[in-house]
């Protein structure tokens, strides 16, 4: 197969669904940019690309740029990759902009992840508790947290069938190796239904609040291949460190300064190894059960057991 062939079917099976071109039609286009007028191949892709989007009154975002393939939820871990998803409709909330036609979550064997469908994709509606193939869906990721866009291109079938949703959980064991800014002794917006923790006594929704005090931890564990951020709550912190909410309140007014419980916690935690699970939330995972493990801390013995895995 020769070369413009080649580039012509894979422009061709992008514009299958829009347009009733054959790969002939697209083929003589190439070849007329590329050996008559000399036009380089990707240029010559790029220009007959956009010709066919605008004869099919397409954005470039509405058709795929690559090969497609399946994926279950925890695959998903790139920016703009176009995969298929056969996952079930785990909730739906309402939309807050007028562009996006339904927006929730959807859930495999593997974890669940926020879809957003906009509103000139022309797609059915999606119906909770049911099980679909998305075929052509891309992926989108936002401040590490990865979501799912329906848009034009994506093929969706109702299939007769049900999941058990699972919740991403995930177990690493390693060493702690760093508490991060934000961790310790922290104020929240105390407003319904929001959590944030206030910066300098601002809520970033709110504006100046009183707050209620809460402890957390957000630590880094290094498993000698990776390292993973682990947000630990009150419990999982006071589990970890062995200061509790009213301890943490003493001693940050006996100091006058909050962040003598953060230092205090860092002296009982770093370097100490740790087996931690719980749900994975974007990049971080949340600490439900966490256990110190026992035995010396030995750096290299740890290294050597997480390549044997
Ligand atoms: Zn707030």
């Amino acid at each position: 197969m020769t070369d413009v062939r080649q580039h012509a079917e894979e422009i061709h099976e992008q514009f299958s669904d829009h347009l009733d071109v054959t790969v002939d039609d697209v083929a003589s286009r190439l070849d007329s940019l590329v050996n008559e007028y000399k036009v380089p191949m990707e240029e010559a892709r790029r220009s007959v690309t956009s010709h066919y989007l605008d004869e099919a009154g397409l954005e470039r975002d509405d058709i795929r740029t690559g090969g497609t393939s399946d994926v279950q939820v925890e695959d998903i871990e790139t920016d703009e990759q176009w995969v298929n998803l056969t996952a079930k409709v785990v909730d739906l909330w309402e939309p807050r902009s007028d562009s996006v036609g339904q927006v929730g979550l959807l859930g495999d064997e593997t974890g669940t992840i926020k879809f957003t469908k906009w509103a000139k994709s022309d797609l059915p509606e999606l119906e909770e508790g049911t099980v679909y193939r998305l075929g052509n869906v891309v992926t989108d990721e936002y401040q590490g947290r990865y979501s799912v866009k329906l848009n034009r291109t994506t093929t969706v079938e109702e299939l007769d069938t049900d999941i058990e949703v699972g919740d991403n959980a995930t177990e690493i064991q390693g060493a702690l190796v760093d508490i991060q800014s934000g961790s310790g002794l922290i104020k929240r917006c105390p407003k319904e239904d929001c959590t944030r923790v206030l910066q300098n006594g601002r809520c970033s929704e709110h504006g100046e609040q009183e707050g209620e005090f809460d402890l957390r931890i957000k630590g880094v564990v290094d498993d000698g291949m990776d390292v993973h951020e682990v947000i630990f709550n009150e419990e999982a912190t006071e589990n970890l460190t062995g200061i509790e909410l009213e301890e943490a309140k003493q001693m940050a007014m006996d100091a006058l300064d909050t962040t003598v419980v953060a230092d205090e916690m860092r002296e009982k935690t770093l370097g100490y190894y740790y087996r931690v699970s719980g749900p994975t939330m974007g990049r971080y995972v949340l600490a439900n059960d966490v256990e110190q493990l026992s035995g010396p801390v030995d750096a290299e013995a740890a290294l050597i057991k997480a390549r044997s895995m």
